[in-house]
């Protein structure tokens, strides 16, 4: 049986994020054929509504309000809530990011619906569609059925591919207005750390320091190669304790879960909960000068030595090319 699938679409900054393309990929998937219906909601999305068809939604519905303009759990579910009483969609599909883990849940648990989360790779099509999801901080994979009803999933970033952009695909645009009320929070504005360059989650080359990179001064040639990778600079809890750096950098069980194409972790000894956010990753490259280091034993390549060499030698050779 063909289903229609809702996708949220997620604007950050006047763009979507990628998640949102990769989010409309996995709706094809469980569709079977059927039709998958974008959703943006914010105070001026509707401009992002045609690349949401470009990349292979049938069509696209906005909900526009002040309200919307930054993300509240309880404003964003009104407004979703209202598009999925008008649509009754058989699945919708989220991103597994920061919003998607928060409105998932609360809307899933609204309709009485399970929800398989962190989805990382879908088998089979339609009623048959089976989803995998990392289990044990990402030790094993479990593959999940939804038996009947409503299906809700999260996705994880980079790791579906988006279906290829084409600006032929065309689609109807609408809106649904709603009137939201009773707000528990009104967000009056917000100052954002300065973030240069690749948004971390989504970046498809990783290069992460330790306490082995010792000081805030020490992480200047990551952020170098970083930088010359088109990356995006991470850190192990030891670094942002030490305060090496910031917290919105660590990477792993209480910090952000990555799977870029490549994961440099220099200076990092590869504790458990260190790897559950960065052991999926396409490459890994490991540089310590700890022989005997944990994180050798998911690297694909390991570097014994010390980073302060063997950083400066990569900058120089990947110059060269
Ligand atoms: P260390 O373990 O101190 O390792 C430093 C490494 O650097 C060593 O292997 C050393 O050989 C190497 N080194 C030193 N100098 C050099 C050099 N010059 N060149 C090359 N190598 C060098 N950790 C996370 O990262 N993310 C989490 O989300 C997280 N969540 C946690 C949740 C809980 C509940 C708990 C209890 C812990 C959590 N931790 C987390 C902490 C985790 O257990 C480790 O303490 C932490 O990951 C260690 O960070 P590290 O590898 O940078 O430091």
């Amino acid at each position: 049986m063909t289903k229609k699938v809702v996708v949220l679409g997620e604007a950050r900054e006047g763009a979507l994020r990628n998640v949102s393309f990769e989010a409309i990929a996995a709706a094809k998937k469980i569709s079977g054929g059927g039709e998958v219906v974008g959703v943006l909601l914010g105070d001026a999305v509707q401009s992002l509504a045609d690349e949401m068809i470009h990349y292979g939604a049938d069509r696209v519905i906005t909900v526009e309000h002040p309200h919307l303009k930054q993300y509240t759990s309880d404003g964003f579910s009104q407004a979703f809530m209202a598009v999925y009483e008008q649509e009754n969609p058989e699945a919708v599909v989220f991103g597994h990011t920061a919003l998607g883990k928060d409105l998932s849940p609360k809307i899933a648990s609204k309709l009485a619906s399970g929800l398989i989360s962190d989805v990382t790779a879908i088998e089979g099509e339609g009623d048959d569609a089976v989803f995998i999801r990392p289990i044990y901080s990402g030790k094993a994979f479990e593959k999940v059925k939804n038996k009947n009803g409503l299906l809700f999933i999260t996705i994880r970033p980079n790791n579906i591919a988006p279906l290829n952009h084409d600006t032929s695909r065309s689609g109807d645009k609408s809106s649904v207005s709603v009137d939201i009320t009773n707000l528990r929070t009104i967000i009056a504005e917000v100052v954002r750390k300065s973030t240069e360059g690749v948004d971390l989650s989504e970046a498809k080359v990783v290069v992460a320091g330790g306490r082995g990179v010792k000081s805030e001064e020490g992480f200047a040639p990551l952020q170098e190669l970083a930088t010359l990778l088109g990356g995006a600079i991470g850190a192990s809890r030891g670094a942002c304790d030490a305060n090496y750096c910031d917290y919105s950098l660590q990477i792993g069980q209480t910090g952000k879960v990555v799977t870029p194409d490549l994961y440099i972790a220099a200076g990092i000894s590869g504790a458990i909960q260190h790897m559950a956010g960065m052991s999926n990753s396409k490459v890994i490259v490991a540089i310590n000068k700890d022989p005997e280091a944990t994180i050798f034993k998911v690297a694909d390549y390991g570097i014994v030595g010390d980073l302060f060499e063997v950083i400066p030698m990569m900058i120089e050779e990947i110059k060269k090319l």
